[in-house]
């Protein structure tokens, strides 16, 4: 196949997505104009039921995004004001934003080698009097070190948030991620693994208090219509949304199962040229991104670009170095390898709909770079 049968492949295809569920979504839409209930109704309960079966937690709480999970959850928690989290620096800035969102400082360790997720050894060395919680990012969908990472928690007297944005249905010992620590949090926005058409999010947890806590906190503090016991927030996540979402729960599994499918044939294709993901069991990454490693990114990203390939880079400035993290007063050389990783990866295209053809195209053209440029 030519080039010319596409004109372009990009990251994630929500149009292709769409076109093999439009009419249950058409249907669920639907459902949700005729019953005049917009927010906080039937569908927001059945998704909230839905996701906690699907995670494996006792409960599941619908909020605005993942964003708003994440500070939710802080929140919930009574993190504030002199307070520290300890979280990864290379992850979305809303993982380390949420914190700050809360009045918390957020502290940072640096990620393991392989995996890019945090690294329970740095974050022992983070270790505060005044750390509360950990944030633990489950990147790329790939599943934290949670054994190691929930002993150190145990051994300091630490809360951990998942932050499983990226993460959902991925499995780990048995279980699911966003169901391994106190509370887990989880986006739909479009371009996650499950995606609503808009912004949405959800907390899940196994513990009741927290449950009631975050019910009452993402709808201004109140239980009782016109009595607010707290200070809260007005982060709920809408009927159609909700409508929108369990329809495409339902494809989920298939859709990982795709995105694990292609994940196996670009490694067994790319493995032995340049640093390909890691090695899992069974579910252990779900592959929200694909990620490889070059010394020649940049020549690489615009070798596929001139190919009509798109690629991202998930994220070219780690978290510590941000401007809006000035204050925090860390330098270059803090988290080495958060940095080196920074400046080596980039993400293909790994949408579930993406085609054979499409991905031996991709490799095909990736192989003819470093053919050339080895
Ligand atoms: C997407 C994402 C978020 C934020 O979710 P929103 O729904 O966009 O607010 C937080 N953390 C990670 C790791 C993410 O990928």
């Amino acid at each position: 196949m030519t080039q010319n049968e596409w004109s372009h492949i990009p990251m994630v295809d929500l149009k292709k997505e769409l076109s093999i569920i439009r009419s249950p979504i058409l249907e669920a839409i639907t459902d949700v104009l005729d019953s005049g209930d917009y927010i906080l109704g039937e569908k927001g309960k059945q998704l909230e039921k839905a996701s906690a079966q699907y995670v494996g937690s006792t409960y599941a709480i619908g909020a605005a995004s993942g964003t708003d999970a994440l500070a939710l959850s802080l929140k919930s928690l009574d993190i504030g004001p002199g307070d520290e989290v300890i979280t990864t620096p290379f992850t979305f800035f809303a993982t380390a934003e949420a914190i700050v969102q809360v009045g918390a400082k957020p502290v940072f360790a640096d990620i393991e080698e392989e995996t890019y997720n945090i690294d329970p050894d740095s974050i022992e060395k983070a270790v505060t009097t005044d750390t509360k919680a950990l944030i633990v990012v489950h990147l790329y969908g790939k599943a934290a070190n949670m054994q190691e990472i929930m002993q150190v928690a145990d051994k300091y007297g630490l809360w951990v948030i998942e932050d499983a944005c990226q993460a959902i249905g991925t499995e780990y010992n048995s279980k699911r991620t966003g169901a391994i620590g106190d509370i887990g949090c989880f986006s739909f926005f479009p371009s996650k693994n499950l995606g609503a058409f808009g912004d949405a999010g959800l907390v899940s947890t196994n513990r009741r208090n927290i449950y009631e806590k975050i019910l009452q906190l993402r709808n201004h503090g109140s239980k009782e219509k016109y009595y607010h016991s707290e200070i809260g927030m007005n982060s709920r996540l809408d009927e159609m949304q909700a409508a929108i979402l369990l329809v495409k729960l339902y494809y989920l599994d298939i859709f990982l199962h795709n995105r694990m499918e292609i994940a196996r044939r670009y490694t067994e294709s790319l493995s032995h040229l340049l640093k390909t993901p890691p090695i899992v069991k069974h579910r252990e990454h779900t592959f929200h991104q694909y990620c490889i490693e070059s010394d020649k990114r940049d020549e690489l990203a615009l070798a596929l670009k001139q190919n009509g390939i798109d690629s991202a880079i998930y994220y070219p400035v780690p978290l510590h170095l941000q401007p809006a993290f000035d204050y925090l007063g860390y330098n270059k050389g803090d988290f080495p390898v958060a940095e080196r990783k920074a400046e080596r990866i980039v993400a293909l295209p790994i949408s579930p709909m993406l085609s054979f053809q499409e991905q031996n195209y991709i490799i095909k053209t990736i192989k003819g770079f470093l053919e050339n440029n080895g």
